[in-house]
Formats: structure tokens, sequence, C-alpha cells
């Protein structure tokens, strides 16, 4: 019987792994601060922006805005639906972790590490009866550790299901994100795929202890998941006021071994089923599962995507596209939205790992290249910096733009090497690109960019204005002269 607390949203999850049938069984190896978002207030210019805290009916877990509505005391253990429940009567409890291949800089290459351990963190996990039947769920904390309540012990006829499904709240009607498992690769288009999905049998007792997914069972959709999902949580609390109802449905295609002609890319015009009946997505993201390649382990690629898809839904994005390479100034629009998309791409991860990580790679066909964004260099030489007697409306070298934004940002969520006299953190960050200014007026070169971004922020925060000009006509060679009018 389905708990009462458990609602639509989820039961679609479940309902559509499961009645799929296409989980993976996996063994287990049985072993073993304040709402962080500020407060409004009636003059400041980005109050409908803030994320508000919602903890409506809900006494434990997230709420929505990074931290806690509160924590469950005793025996308890915090359901899905924030709900403390006794787990006297029962519960199904363990540790999700899967492999990962970090990245190791070698000289001028970059290559992939040996397999480490993560943990599942923030991974739903749902228990299953005999008759697939969804009976709890729970969200894995930090370190990968989740229990799920029963109304009865364990008897050994459940399942557990890992899914990469992803509904923001019990309350969501609709999936908002998936990794899905494509069957074809070649031109990136409109697909039926099925989510990657992993079933544990549950022993009776309810101890499960340590589930590790490996990479040969596709630990790579989870990886791709758990970073996706985080930065599709800092677009809901920092551009979409916390309201998760406004986000736009997008998937991942990933499977090892499924190659797409672009490589990777973000097509805001491909959705994506799971049958033919069921539509999870109405944008996509394509990442070549080529072996040799960085593939599911190539975040700054996917999040690179991410950042398109991003500046395409929720900011504003009047890049002309067109071929770029790595060394060449662009007109500022074009270099505004690859240097954005790079500049989210590693300081998404770098959040996620609580350590700057400014280092742009990719590997393809066994080559590698890197780009640091904090240091203004890639592997055979430098950025080309701007000049500055060349204007606001000079071309630029999308990774100087990487570069401004990485250390225009630094030095909030993580530690700052260079001290630049600026640390806008995520939150300003994010909010100046959905931001009034940002979106309707054109200052600088035609088109969104870099210049636009600085006045959003000065809008934002007005005793930005030196401190930013400052940093970026000093270190960063940027000519820009302190902002103009503000909506
Ligand atoms: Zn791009």
């Amino acid at each position: 019987m389905p708990h009462p607390l458990l609602r639509t949203g989820l039961a679609t999850v479940v309902g559509l792994a499961f009645s799929l049938s296409l989980a993976l069984t996996v063994g287990c190896d049985v072993s073993s601060t304040g709402d962080g978002s500020g407060n409004p207030t009636a003059t400041d210019p980005w109050a409908d922006l803030w994320c508000v805290p919602d903890c409506t009916g809900r006494v434990c877990g997230d709420n929505g805005c990074g931290s806690l509505c509160g924590t469950c005391e005793g025996d308890n253990a915090c359901t899905a639906a924030g709900q403390c429940l006794s787990t006297a009567a029962g519960s199904i409890r363990g540790t999700l972790k899967f492999e990962a291949q970090w990245p190791e800089v070698q000289g001028a290459s970059i290559s992939l590490g040996g397999p480490q351990v993560f943990p599942g963190a923030r991974m739903l996990a749902v228990s299953l009866n005999t008759a697939g039947e969804l009976t709890g769920a729970a969200q894995a904390d930090d370190d990968g550790k989740f229990v799920i309540p029963l109304s009865a012990p364990a008897t050994g006829d459940e399942q557990l299901l890992f899914t990469t499904l992803w509904v923001p709240s019990l309350d969501a009607e609709n999936i908002v994100f998936s990794v899905l498992k494509p069957q074809d690769g070649g031109d990136p288009a409109e697909t039926v795929s099925p989510p990657w999905a992993w079933l544990v049998p549950v022993p009776a007792g309810g101890d499960v202890g340590q589930v590790t997914i490996t990479e040969e069972q596709g630990s790579g959709a989870m990886y791709v998941f758990l970073f996706t999902v985080e930065a599709m949580r800092s677009v809901t609390q920092d551009m979409l006021n916390g309201n998760p109802d406004k986000l736009k449905s997008l998937a991942v295609l990933w499977s090892p071994g499924i190659e797409w002609s672009c490589g990777a890319c973000y097509a805001s015009g491909a959705a994506q089923w799971v049958d033919e009946t069921s539509k999870v997505a109405d944008q996509s993201v394509f990442i070549s599962g080529e072996s040799g390649g960085a593939s599911a382990w190539g975040y700054p690629v996917i999040l690179h995507e991410f950042g398109h898809y991003m500046a395409q839904n929720y900011s504003r994005d009047d890049s002309p596209g067109g071929s770029h390479s790595i060394g060449q100034a662009i007109a500022p629009a074009f270099a505004w939205s690859e240097g954005w998309a790079g500049f989210f791409a590693v300081s998404t991860m770098s959040r996620w790992l609580q350590s700057p990580e400014p280092i742009f790679w990719d590997i393809q066909q066994g080559a590698s290249f890197w780009l640091d964004y904090s240091g203004g260099a890639h592997d055979q030489g430098a950025f080309v910096q701007p000049n500055m007697d060349g204007g606001l409306d000079q071309l630029l070298d999308e990774c100087w733009v990487a570069t401004m934004l990485w250390h225009v940002w630094d030095g909030a969520d993580v530690p700052e090497k260079q001290p630049d006299g600026v640390a806008l953190g995520t939150d300003a960050v994010m909010k100046a690109v959905a931001s009034k200014r940002f979106l309707s007026y054109d200052r600088g070169a035609p088109g969104a960019d870099f210049v636009d971004f600085c006045d959003a922020v000065i809008c934002g925060q007005p005793s930005m204005a030196w401190p930013l000009k400052q940093a970026l006509n000093g270190l960063l060679s940027f000519p820009y002269d302190g902002g103009s009018q503000c909506p």
C-alpha cells in the first residue's frame, strides 16, 4: 500500500522506472544554518528573485533553498514528504555509493584517474513491495546514507530502486530532469529512451548495507544526474524564486558506446520520451559515450551544455553562434554565451565539491585539452587579454570572459587564491543574469554581453560599482567604466 504521504510526482517516477522493467539489479555488499538565502526587503531590487524557503506541511528535510525545515529526533527518520516517521516499526536503510573517474593533469595533458568512490548524496531511494508498489521513500544525505521508514519490518520481499528521473518535490506533477539511456546515437534528435535505474534486493530486517553502483553498471549516469540536479537546484533557488514548477524540463542522453554527430550539444527543440505516451523532457543535452573520451566523467562539457540551457530559458542569449576556437577574439555576445557556459560549468562543480576547481577540460579520442579560468591560460599558452584602450564593445576571447567571471565570483562559495576585492558568489551572479537589467537593456556591443552582466550586478548591489571596476581595470585588463542606469 503506498504511503499516504507520497503523492503524484514520486509515484510517476517510480511507475515509469518500474513498469519499464529496465532496471539493472545490483548486488549489495552487506557490511555494515540559517536559510542561507538572505531576506527580501522592500527596497531590494532583487526581492522578487530571492529564494523563499517553503516548509509548508514539512517538519524536516529540504526547504527548497538549500537548508533544512528541521530534523527528526531519536528513532524517527524524515520521509521524502518532510514528515518525521518512527522507524521503530521497521525501516530500509543503507548507504549508497558509486564509482566515478576523476581527471588528473600531467603537464599539458589530462587523463582519467582510476575509479574513485563518491557518496550518492541527494539520490532518491524508494522501496517497492512484491507487486512493485511504492511503500516508502527517502533522500540520501551528504554521505549517501538513507533511512526509509516502513509500517512493518522488512520481510525480505521488498526491493529498493534508485533511478535517474528527478522531481524537485513530491508535490510536483512532472519529471523535470532525467538521464536517459539512448539505444542509438547519430544526429541529436527526439528519441524514446528508458531512464537509468538500479534495483537492489532488500534482506529481511531491512539493512541493505553499502550499495556501490559500479562503472560497468552505469554509475556514469548517476554522476551526471547528481551534479546536474545540483545545477537545477541553483536555477530554482536563484532564478525562479524557489519555485520549481517554473523549471523547463530537460533530459541528458548518455550511454557508454553511444556517440552523437555533434560530440556534445544542447538542443532546445529536441523532446524526449520514455515510451510512446510519456514525454519527460522538452529539451535535451546529448553527451557522447565514446570510449577513450571524457564521456560521463567530462563534467565541464556536460555542465557547459547545461549553461546554454540555462541562458536560453532563464536568462538571455544573443549569441550569433558559428565556429570558435581557443585563443580567438569573437563578438562580445558570442564570447558571453560561451564564456558564461564555461564559467557556469566550473563554478557549479566547485560548489558541489566545495573547493575551487577552475580547470575546464575535455578528452576526445584520447586527446585532451585544459583551460585554467583562474590562471587565464590553457595547455598551449595564454588567453587573449582585452585591450584597456579597446572600448566596451571590443572583440573578446570567450575564455577571458570565463576568467573574468571566475575572478569576480570566487571568494564567497569557495576560497579564492588571488584576492581581487570582489567575491560575488553564486546567488549574486545568477540573480544578475536573470535580472530585469540583464534581460531588457543593452549596453556595450549589441546583444547580452559581459558589460550588461556587470551593469546588472551593480543595479542589484550599487556598492559593488567601485570594487568591480577596480578588479576589471586592474588584474583583468577590461575597460569597464563602472556602470550605467538601472531599470
Ligand atoms: Zn558552448
